[in-house]
């Protein structure tokens, strides 16, 4: 799931979610409008961008440890 990550860090774990969070909150916006006939998404849909945006600086901000190290850190050998 989390690419170039053999132990899903934090960054990679919150970046691996950010596209179904975006692709629900559009499905929940585009329901709003369609179904329920609330809000038209004419005017929801930036805040699929600041979702996006929210999700992206999340996943800077969050710890990295452990990023790309193979799942046995104790190898001796070369
Ligand atoms: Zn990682």
């Amino acid at each position: 799931m989390a690419n170039g990550c053999h132990r899903p860090c934090p960054g990679c774990r919150i970046r691996s979610l950010c596209w179904p969070l975006v692709l629900i909150a559009a499905g929940v916006l585009f329901s709003l409008d369609f179904i329920w006939r609330l809000w038209p998404i004419g005017k929801t849909w930036p805040i699929l961008l600041i979702l996006w945006g929210l999700c992206g600086m999340a996943s800077r901000l969050a710890p990295d440890t452990g990023h790309g190290t193979p799942p046995s850190p104790s190898s001796a050998g070369v």
